[in-house]
């Protein structure tokens, strides 16, 4: 699954960040996940936890901001909203704009204890 993977990405930073700070332990981890990231979040959900497992984010607690994909059409020269990559310009009709925003995966917070 495309998901685990995604979560041992996220894991081996995690790692990283822990030695040099020295944290043991994450009790909460909070992702944004944009809605053009090709992402499921469910699955990210449902491996993240064992792809985790012997790690020190063993059961830490995800939370997920979903981020709107946006997106800038040189038609309307405005900016739209898109749910997916394969939307055309919900004004317009055109495929003929440029993403903004929705790509993204970020760690965006992260409890420790
Ligand atoms: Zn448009």
């Amino acid at each position: 699954m495309h998901e685990f993977n995604i979560c041992l990405d996220i894991l081996n930073i995690l790692e990283a960040q822990a030695e040099q700070h020295q944290i043991h332990h994450i009790k909460t981890l909070t992702l944004a996940v944009g809605n053009l990231a090709g992402i499921e979040i469910d699955a990210l959900k449902f491996s993240f936890p064992i792809a985790a497992a012997k790690s020190i984010a063993k059961d830490c607690d995800l939370v997920i901001i979903p981020v709107e994909g946006r997106a800038h059409c040189s038609h309307c020269v405005d900016e739209i909203v898109i749910k997916s990559l394969w939307d055309a310009c919900p004004d317009c009709g055109n495929y003929d704009y440029e993403v903004t925003q929705g790509k993204e995966l970020k760690i965006r917070n992260m409890e420790v204890g």
